[in-house]
């Protein structure tokens, strides 16, 4: 039987919790279904010596901020495990541990969502999450020679848990480069393959990164206000380590660290990098200046008080313009990868086009079907009830992006995307037992149609359903 609940928040991290303390406290019905345990990614998917980069005092959420002792310290790991389940109980949160959502599909004016035990219907499905799902891999770790191994940060633990020898760390965002400085630290030979990146001075003027972000009203803006928030998912990570000093290449090489340019290929055991580190570098370092001068600017304006301003660190040595094109893995003795190439989120397990609330039908063409030999675009599906045919099952075989051109004929099953309503009335003016003149269906390539339909449609988006937004701060 299902079970009824006004709101379902899919995922019990900081944004999934947040949520639920402000439905807690307006008396609004909801649920939360975690897959494993309270502040997950934090317990299983960060490495033992791992310290957030944001500082205590940004630690806060909805009722509750973080009052310990040091204000300006970094959390641990399982400090903020302990911050998160404290948060959940304080409030008692209505979190289901242990359960994972299978499936989320639309049924008429409910959600509709699957667990492995239970099936729950809904008004609303909040999907928190989170920004940093499933490791996100590129295809040249299939090249790699069999001996390597290889494994992405979130599943790193520490130093140990590689083989002897050196290790090639892919990606220079934040978890890459404090990953590659722990194990140069550690005595292994480190190569580090440098991608985009931001870099940033931990503090500035006297104070905190993120003091001046706050300050500068960085944390009052929401993706929604953003021009193009997807321009913003997919703007490099900025790099800063919790504690006290900068965290960057020249950090990295002084600690005995070998930069490399982008990966771009592996061929046999050789391992080879393309020649843009010493513009990697410089891109890292404009962003670094545009923050200090947007800092500058803000002191200027407000008459903040401010320390001086530093100078910017030099430009980078030699290091940064004659670097190794190729690697021999076996020979330098590199037996690990450590993949710090991010993460992408996957939504499998949610009907694709359920957030616009459309539904893939089927529709079974009759014996007796009133446009027997006639061609889609004469039927006008599209035209008469604004759904789209996407795919023609036959017999003996399937068309998955039928044209204007294809043919209909009895026995053929017709999947159709649209709402519910435009479904029912394709059946409906399909099945008719005399056929209406139709036609005129304009067609366009499958793709750019089902993007308009989503655009069309994405205002419905914000009304009952929400994907909460990639990056959520600890705050
Ligand atoms: C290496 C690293 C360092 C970071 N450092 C900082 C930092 O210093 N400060 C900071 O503010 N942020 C930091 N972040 C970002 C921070 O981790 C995220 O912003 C935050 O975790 C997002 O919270 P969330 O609640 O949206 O999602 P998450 O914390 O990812 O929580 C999502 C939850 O959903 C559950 N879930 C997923 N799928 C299902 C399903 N199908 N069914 C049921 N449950 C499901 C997961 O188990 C998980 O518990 C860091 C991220 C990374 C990767």
């Amino acid at each position: 039987m299902d079970t009824h609940v006004e709101t379902l928040i899919v995922g019990a991290g900081q944004a999934g919790l947040a949520l639920s303390r402000h439905l807690t406290d307006r008396g609004r019905d909801h649920v939360i279904l975690e897959r494993h345990r309270v502040a997950e990614r934090w317990r299983s998917e960060r490495w033992d010596s791992f310290r957030l980069l944001t500082p205590n005092w940004l630690t806060r959420l909805p009722g509750m901020a973080f009052d310990g002792a040091d204000p300006d310290g970094f959390m641990t790991r399982a400090a903020i495990v302990e911050f998160l389940e404290t948060y959940a109980r304080s409030f008692h949160a209505p979190v289901r541990s242990g359960v994972t959502v299978r499936r989320v599909r639309r049924d008429t004016d409910h959600w509709v969502v699957e667990t492995d035990g239970q099936r729950w219907r809904a008004a609303n499905v909040v999907v928190a999450t989170g920004h940093h799902d499933q490791p996100r891999i590129p295809r040249i770790a299939r090249a790699l020679p069999h001996g390597v191994t290889q494994l992405h940060t979130s599943r790193y633990r520490n130093p140990a848990q590689l083989p002897h020898g050196g290790v090639l760390v892919v990606g220079a965002g934040p978890s890459g480069q404090q990953i590659a400085e722990e194990l140069a630290r550690a005595g292994r030979r480190v190569v580090i393959a440098a991608g985009r990146h931001r870099t940033l001075p931990r503090r500035y003027r006297g104070r905190d990164t993120h003091w001046w972000m706050q300050q500068m009203g960085a944390f009052d803006r929401t993706i929604d206000s953003l021009a193009d928030p997807q321009a913003v998912r997919s703007t490099p990570a900025f790099v800063l380590a919790g504690g006290r000093t900068d965290l960057d290449l020249r950090r990295l090489v002084a600690n005995g660290v070998i930069p490399t340019g982008r990966l771009a290929g592996v061929m046999g055991s050789t391992a080879w990098f393309a020649d843009d580190l010493a513009a990697t570098v410089a891109a890292a370092d404009r962003n670094r200046q545009a923050f200090s001068a947007s800092v500058d600017d803000f002191v200027a304006r407000s008459g903040v008080a401010a320390a001086h301003p530093e100078d910017a660190p030099p430009p980078p040595g030699s290091w940064a313009h004659r670097t190794p094109r190729q690697v021999q893995l076996d020979r330098t003795g590199i037996r690990s990868v450590v993949w710090a190439t991010g993460f992408r989120q996957s939504f499998d397990w949610m009907d694709r086009y359920a957030p616009w609330g459309l539904q893939i039908g089927e529709i079974v063409l009759p014996d007796r079907f009133a446009f027997a030999g006639r061609s889609i675009g004469e039927v006008g599906i599209r035209s008469r009830v604004g759904c789209s045919v996407i795919g023609i099952e036959r017999q003996s075989f399937t068309i998955s992006n039928p044209g204007p051109s294809s043919h209909l004929f009895p026995g053929d099953r017709l999947l159709v995307l649209g709402t519910d309503e435009q479904i029912n009335a394709a059946r409906g003016y399909l099945l008719a037992d005399r056929a209406v003149d139709g036609g005129d269906d304009t067609f366009r390539d499958l793709a750019v149609e089902l993007a308009e339909i989503e655009r069309d449609l994405g205002d419905l988006t914000g009304l009952r359903f929400a994907v909460t937004p990639g990056f959520v701060d600890v705050r």
